[in-house]
């Protein structure tokens, strides 16, 4: 097995050659109908990598069926059992560290170090999950009159249909299928179409480490919706489990009224970066490129819009433009390459709009400002100043290396630019002073605030957003009550 830096092209086409491509569907990997196929392509060349099954709709009602006919055993597995099973996927997703990362780095862009990272956290869902397992409870209680019992119990909710994003391919999975296999839920999931192959190798996994057949079932494809609204209507799935864009979630959520699905949505992100006159301003430009630099700014949690009071604007952006400016941009495979290209052409077009937009309304290029010449999606890591809050970039999704820069010079002028959007997900500040520090997180309309820290996300957290970011939580102890429901038997005492 390789290290990271030491790989050689040749493990590039071993680790492609690996991944398992065809639907997986009950238990065995088979074409899809017709024996369609679509292709991945490295973000980093432009180039083809592999070609995998194209799922059509009558592919997803197979999948469903397959899920279907796999719920009520799944069900009843002892929880020990299921969390075993979890445990040993965790064990192999880190034997197999090294390759899964090389996958991940050639269909996502990431850098090496970055998907050795993802795999870690991803797998980490498993471990925290397999421990939630065996600690699903219920309750007994005494009605107020005496004349009766209370028995809770806690049940799966039943199949789950799953649909994950291209921009962490392997997290974004785990977070789903860890407590679904916890709480005993048989599923049917969808990778995207620009990243399926993380999921692909994932599903091998589950296979090799005693998933029963039927459990987890991956349908990659080209038609999102034409494959999945059938099975959000069909009846048979109780849960969406969704994590992706605003628009999308807002679809599905419509098309989950229809056969009352239990939903989570994570969705989109607009996150204000808050830094205070008071704050460590080396901390802060520490913090900054965790928020805005991991995953090449591609992230939902990614700080979206700097918020930074008058007094310190001027250091805060020279110090974080000495940073963003010295970082190697690059394939993501290569030694000593901390930023990988954007995903694709139309994840740059939008981050050179945006920027181009900002720049019409009055900003200034402090470093970068521009894409990479040459193949592969590359934008260089951007930082502007005086960014509007009418600007584009301060009301919409950056999805890239660009930090947007604003002063503000009140406590209530930060918290009101801060929660001037329709996106809630995670909120940033920094400063020393220890009541602003809970009054200002008390006040931000968010599902989590990273005082201090630019990093929010651990499987043992509560992970979600308020407002258009989304329903639900995923991780830490409630991530498995979203695959549970509430059964109340009343117990009559006589009398
Ligand atoms: P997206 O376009 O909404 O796609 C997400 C998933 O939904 C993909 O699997 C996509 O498939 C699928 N999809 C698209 N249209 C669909 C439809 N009509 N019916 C069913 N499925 C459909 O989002 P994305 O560009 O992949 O991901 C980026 C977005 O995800 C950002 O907004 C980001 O903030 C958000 N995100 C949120 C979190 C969170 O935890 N809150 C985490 C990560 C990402 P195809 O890709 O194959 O079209």
């Amino acid at each position: 097995m390789t290290t990271t830096g030491e790989h050689v092209p040749g493990d590039e086409a071993r680790v492609i050659d690996a991944v398992p491509t065809g639907l997986f569907i009950g238990g065995t990997w088979r074409p899809a109908s017709g024996g369609r196929t679509l292709t991945v392509d490295d973000p980093a060349t432009g180039k083809a990598l592999c070609e995998v099954a194209d799922a059509s709709p009558a592919d997803g009602m197979e999948a469903l069926a397959a899920a279907t006919a796999a719920q009520a055993s799944f069900a009843a597995m002892p929880p020990r059992e299921r969390g075993e099973i979890l445990l040993r996927a965790y064990e192999i997703m880190m034997e197999r560290i090294d390759d899964l990362a090389l996958v991940m780095t050639l269909e996502m862009g990431k850098p090496l170090a970055e998907s050795k990272g993802e795999i870690t956290y991803a797998a980490e869902f498993f471990r925290w999950f397999a421990e939630e397992a065996v600690r699903i409870d219920g309750g007994y209680a005494v009605a107020p009159a005496g004349t009766s019992r209370f028995l809770v119990q806690k049940q799966p909710v039943g199949v789950c249909l799953l649909i994950t994003p291209w921009n962490f391919p392997m997290a974004m999975g785990t977070r789903k299928i860890g407590p679904a296999v916890a709480a005993g839920c048989a599923m049917v999931l969808k990778p995207s179409e620009l990243t399926p192959l993380s999921m692909h190798s994932l599903a091998a996994i589950l296979a090799e480490a005693g998933l029963p057949d039927g459990v987890l079932n991956l349908v990659t494809t080209s038609e999102a919706g034409a494959v999945m609204e059938p099975l959000i209507r069909d009846g048979r799935a109780r849960k969406l489990s969704f994590t992706g864009s605003t628009p999308v979630g807002k679809k599905l959520l419509e098309q989950c009224a229809e056969k009352v699905l239990r939903t989570s949505m994570e969705l989109g992100g607009n996150a204000p970066f808050l830094v205070f006159d008071d704050a460590d301003l080396d901390k802060a430009v520490e913090g900054a490129m965790q928020a805005k630099m991991r995953n090449m700014g591609e992230a939902c949690t990614a700080a979206n819009r700097f918020l930074v009071h008058r007094s310190v604007a001027d250091v805060f952006a020279e110090k974080l433009a000495a940073r963003m400016g010295a970082l190697t941009v690059g394939r993501g495979t290569e030694e000593g390459v901390q930023v990988g290209p954007l995903v694709n052409a139309k994840g740059r077009e939008k981050v050179t709009a945006l920027v181009d937009d900002a720049l019409e309304k009055g900003a200034t290029v402090v470093v970068g400002g521009d894409p990479v010449d040459g193949p592969g999606w590359f934008y260089r890591p951007t930082v502007l100043t005086g960014v509007p809050l009418e600007a584009r970039l301060s009301r919409e999704e950056i999805f890239g290396p660009v930090a947007a820069i604003t002063v503000f010079d009140t406590d209530d002028d930060a918290v009101a630019a801060a929660n001037d959007t329709e996106f809630g997900l995670v909120s940033y500040l920094f400063t020393e002073n220890i009541t602003r520090a809970l009054r200002v997180s008390e006040q931000l309309e968010s599902g989590m605030v990273g005082l201090n820290t630019g990093l929010v996300s651990n499987p043992a957290a509560p992970f979600g957003g308020v407002k258009e970011s989304g329903l639900g939580r995923e991780g830490g102890t409630v991530g498995i009550e979203e695959f549970l429901e509430t059964k109340y038997v009343a117990i009559g005492f006589g009398g």
